[in-house]
């Protein structure tokens, strides 16, 4: 029963539970941590915090152990099916984690006159460590074209366009899964399938990790990077990781012991995916994606509000049903209102939401707009509420 598991795993959530007036509307820049969570850091530091990769007495094995273990728990989160072929590194979020390819992927293994595409108008952290390797490459007279990944309005992938933009140069291709402005589910299969399937394709998951049931290796999820952040998946802020496949040719260097990793970060991501695990990335998925659509329909009924990107006809072939291809995130303006001003009265009201620029590469976004990102937690009641102040504003 919907309504019973979804308000047992709210009230697992204490920062909820201490502040009831208040509602947390903005998980796509980080997420609440449940109460697992906070219990297994208070466990690990209070029992056995030690430095990993070094030291021989037990306190120190066992942290290396659980940082081993943390690499070995993002395979089985993202349904890895070959995890003795695959290399994680943990990194401290998304961005990172893109960099880290491109640093140690890209500079290593492309060469003069090889083509990457990249999306021009997702978050800016999947546009500037391409540029950035572009100009490295450059430096040792590799010159490499950065082209974008064809792109509509609604921030979805063109991919008639990308089978045609695909030469016989293209070496990588970075994606979004869901895009953190629109929600939208950006349909990773067909961009296989434009792309063919002998080019890397490095997918930013930072809102999708912890919202969707990653399967890696099935037809739909044919990728060879996934980066995402751990502190949007429940887990401690500092927290993230790139899974990359060792299908294809050389992948990243294997993950060792260059300094001190974040133990407590690692232990944080095994109780989150635990948890997540427990209480069901499926069921999650379909509650919070059942939220944004009543908050998507209301709103597109008032005339003073404009929502942003993913049409729901262009549902058709999504991975889900049409009424579940937007992941928890629903971006839009008021006609008048100014969205930093809207920010403001809604959390005059308790609401806690994204109100800015959103961190869009390319956006030629002068007003901003409000962002209401959703989890596990948050429930109609509170889509409700936000619908009556909206409604008010009208
Ligand atoms: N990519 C996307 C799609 C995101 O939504 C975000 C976070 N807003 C990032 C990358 C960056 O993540 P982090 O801040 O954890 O590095």
């Amino acid at each position: 029963d919907d309504a019973a598991w979804q308000a047992r795993a709210r009230a697992e959530f204490p920062i909820l539970t201490a502040n009831p007036e208040l509602v947390y509307l903005d998980s796509a820049a980080t997420s609440q941590k449940p109460q697992a969570v906070l219990d297994a850091v208070r466990n690990y530091l209070t029992t056995t915090n030690a430095n990993a990769g070094r030291g021989t007495y037990p306190w120190a094995n066992r942290t290396t152990d659980l940082v081993e273990q943390a690499r070995e728990r993002v395979k089985s989160f993202l349904g890895d099916p070959a995890p003795d072929r695959s290399t994680v590194h943990l990194t401290s979020g998304t961005s990172e984690g893109l960099r880290t390819v491109a640093r140690d992927w890209l500079t290593r293994y492309l060469g003069d006159g090889d083509e990457i595409l990249v999306p021009f108008a997702d978050h800016q952290a999947n546009l500037e460590p391409w540029l950035e390797a572009q100009r490295l490459l450059a430096e040792r007279g590799a010159e490499v074209r950065v082209r974008g990944l064809p792109q509509q309005a609604s921030g979805d992938y063109d991919h008639r366009a990308l089978a045609e933009a695909v030469g016989p140069r293209t070496r990588f291709v970075a994606a979004t899964h869901v895009h953190h402005v629109y929600g939208g589910d950006m349909n990773v299969h067909r961009i296989r399938a434009a792309v063919g399937p002998d080019v890397p394709i490095c997918l930013d998951a930072a809102q999708s990790v912890g919202h969707l049931p990653l399967r890696l290796g099935g037809p739909r999820l044919d990728v060879d990077f996934v980066v995402f952040s751990g502190h949007k998946a429940l887990a401690l802020p500092g927290t993230g990781a790139v899974w990359a496949r060792n299908a294809r040719g050389p992948v990243l260097r294997p993950a060792g012991w260059h300094g001190t990793p974040n133990t407590v970060g690692a232990v944080s991501l095994l109780a989150a995916f635990d948890w997540l695990d427990a209480v069901g990335v499926d069921r999650i998925a379909a509650h919070v994606s059942d939220l944004a659509s009543r908050l998507t329909d209301r709103l597109r009924r008032l005339d003073a509000y404009e929502v942003l990107g993913c049409p729901v006809s262009l549902a058709a072939d999504s991975v889900l049903p049409a009424t579940q291809r937007r992941h928890g995130i629903v971006t839009f303006r008021h006609r008048d209102i100014p969205s930093d001003d809207l920010g403001f009265i809604l959390f005059s009201h308790g609401f806690m939401v994204r109100a800015d620029r959103l961190c869009q590469a390319g956006a030629d976004d002068k007003d901003g707009s409000v962002r209401v990102s959703l989890h596990v937690y948050n429930t109609g009641e509170e889509i409700d509420r936000l619908l009556a102040v909206l409604v008010a504003l009208e």
